[in-house]
């Protein structure tokens, strides 16, 4: 089952956690599981989470090839005790907190690392949390950033933790900078910043028009502009039908097939914008209408990805004329 927040995660829900509905967090936390390390744990720590019985959760677990999330980051998981649970987003990283400098430099590590910050990114940014790391008098002062379970061991003694992962030599300069990475190269707004803007502000385009990502690639070519924002509006419409009408069946379906219809318009739009967009682009802007297909509900799930893995399938094959093409970028 794909995760409710991330559709592109694997979601698997563990025995024990808060439903907390937060409107802030404070911290980023970064945990090493002290378990085993490859390909496949981060799918075996969230399957024990389901049948342990201590009480423990976290709201992702990263391995060297995927992220799987089994909290939802406004919920609370249960891994580091009363302040540090109720402050942060918890990340496991299948690996251990006494790894040397040289073995966090190595390939598992570094896949790891790099499948973190893709998440830990988007997290960062929809919950504006600095890409920073804070010392524990810092954690304890309310700051906002990123720290370890050490630096919650630290900032709240009165919390008797005693946990000192991700270890005295996590690269947390490598990590930052490649969460730093990832929002520099993905700076079309989520879907989260979506529904709250669409929740804060129906005043229409006012301000919008500032916030088309691609406007400042198409200076010279205003007829695919034009394209872009057109398809822009239409799969924004969309959302906004489906905001609007969640609970009403038949206008959901209504606004699934407008969906389907603004991914038609983007396939074209992107093959007339061919040379204009950047592939990460590409693939940024098919996640961002595949994401407003997958907030208009579990029922129709199914037909709507059958139809969007078709979409896909075709801008698969746009992407193949659009050169530079990185085979490692997953399409969505
Ligand atoms: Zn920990």
């Amino acid at each position: 089952m794909n995760s409710p927040e991330y559709p592109d995660l694997r979601w698997v829900s563990p025995r024990s956690w808060s439903s907390a509905g937060r409107s802030s967090v404070q911290l980023v936390v970064i945990h090493t599981t002290e378990g085993s390390a490859h390909a496949g744990s981060a799918e075996d720590g969230a399957a024990y989470d389901q049948r342990r019985t201590d009480g423990t959760s976290a709201h992702v677990y990263v391995d060297s090839d995927s992220v799987v999330q089994c909290v939802r980051t406004a919920d609370v998981a249960h891994t580091a005790r009363f302040q540090g649970n109720r402050r942060g987003i918890q990340f496991e990283l299948c690996g251990r907190a006494g790894w040397s400098a040289s073995t966090w430099a190595g390939e598992y590590a570094q896949a790891m690392l790099r499948q973190a910050a893709r998440v830990a990114a988007r997290v960062a940014r929809e919950w504006k949390i600095p890409v920073v790391k804070l010392s524990p008098a810092q954690v304890a002062a309310g700051a906002e950033g990123f720290c370890g379970h050490y630096d919650i061991t630290r900032a709240f003694p009165a919390d008797g933790g005693d946990h000192t992962d991700p270890g005295p030599d996590f690269p947390w300069a490598t990590f930052l900078g490649m969460v730093r990475d990832e929002l520099e190269e993905d700076d079309l707004p989520s879907i989260k910043e979506l529904t709250d803007e669409l929740k804060n502000d129906r005043s229409e385009y006012a301000d919008w028009s500032g916030k088309r990502p691609w406007r400042q690639l198409a200076r010279t070519d205003m007829s695919t502009l034009a394209v872009l924002n057109g398809t822009y509006d239409t799969a924004r419409a969309a959302l906004s039908a489906i905001t609007a009408n969640a609970a009403a069946e038949a206008q959901r379906d209504a606004a699934q097939s407008a969906v389907i219809a603004g991914l038609s318009t983007a396939v074209q739009s992107i093959a007339s914008a061919r040379g204009v967009l950047t592939d990460a682009q590409v693939v940024a802007l098919t996640e961002t209408v595949r994401q407003a297909a997958a907030t208009a509900g579990a029922q129709a799930t199914a037909a709507v990805e059958a139809k969007l893995d078709s979409l896909a399938g075709d801008l698969g094959s746009l992407r193949g004329h659009l050169g530079d093409v990185d085979p490692t970028v997953p399409l969505g």
